[in-house]
């Protein structure tokens, strides 16, 4: 990491540092984290208010753009957070704790804790496969987008976006998007993403077939017999009914 890095603005200026991060976080202006409200908020002034304080007039209360971030409950100057930001990702070999409270000025305990929050913002979700033994994934595919003036059809995604959504009994759901559900499509997306000790749960798709034998069972249902209906629901309120199944 070299110095001059480490110079720049936003990470030198904690006014700078908040409007950089503001700009990642509300791309389209504030959000208040209590009430969700959007109008009616104003940036506090006055030299007893802390950087980056707003306040909500809709719900009246006071908020910062750390609140449901890595940054919440901490009293790091926003500098310093994106300096430890900086140089996690920027050391190949990653960075001790007892290098960021040399390097930053911080104690070895605030060390300690910049890293371990921003070492788990930075962790990579969805790599480890979903389900195992016992689990049960549903797969199924949602067409979105469909052409204006297009008579819905049976099959055939030509013409459409294609999300395919694995969806694990009362747990998490991953929707990708894919080219189409073709079997060279699919298959490559439930490979990486299902373990392979998970029961599967498809529709009667040709494309699930030949993937299904790879996992400990396949059941299949058959929309068209009116097994289940599937319905645009938001796939929150898909886990909940499915749990509760
Ligand atoms: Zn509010």
């Amino acid at each position: 990491m070299s110095k001059s890095i480490l110079e720049a603005k936003i990470l030198q200026d904690e006014a700078a540092a908040y409007a950089w991060v503001e700009a990642r976080i509300w791309p389209e202006g504030p959000v208040c984290p209590h009430c969700g409200g959007v109008e009616r908020i104003s940036k506090m002034g006055g030299k007893s208010t802390r950087i980056g304080a707003y306040k909500c007039y809709q719900c009246r209360q006071k908020f910062t753009v750390k609140i449901g971030t890595v940054f919440e409950d901490s009293h790091v100057p926003m500098r310093l957070w994106l300096q430890a930001m900086f140089l996690l990702c920027s050391s190949k070999k990653g960075i001790s704790s007892n290098q960021l409270h040399r390097t930053l000025g911080v104690t070895l305990k605030t060390a300690w804790f910049m890293s371990h929050r921003i070492r788990e913002a930075m962790r990579v979700v969805g790599v480890e496969p979903m389900g195992g033994e016992g689990g049960i994934i549903e797969a199924d595919e949602t067409f979105i987008g469909r052409l204006e003036g297009v008579p819905k059809q049976k099959s055939g995604s030509a013409h459409k976006n294609v999300a395919l959504t694995l969806l694990e009994r009362g747990g998490a759901a991953r929707s990708f998007h894919v080219e189409s559900t073709r079997r060279a499509d699919v298959e490559g997306v439930m490979r990486a993403n299902i373990s392979k000790e998970s029961r599967l749960m498809t529709d009667e798709g040709r494309h699930y077939r030949a993937i299904g034998r790879e996992f400990a069972s396949h059941e299949s249902v058959n929309h068209g017999a009116g097994e289940y209906v599937r319905t645009p629901t938001p796939l929150r309120a898909i886990t909940r009914s499915s749990s509760a199944a």
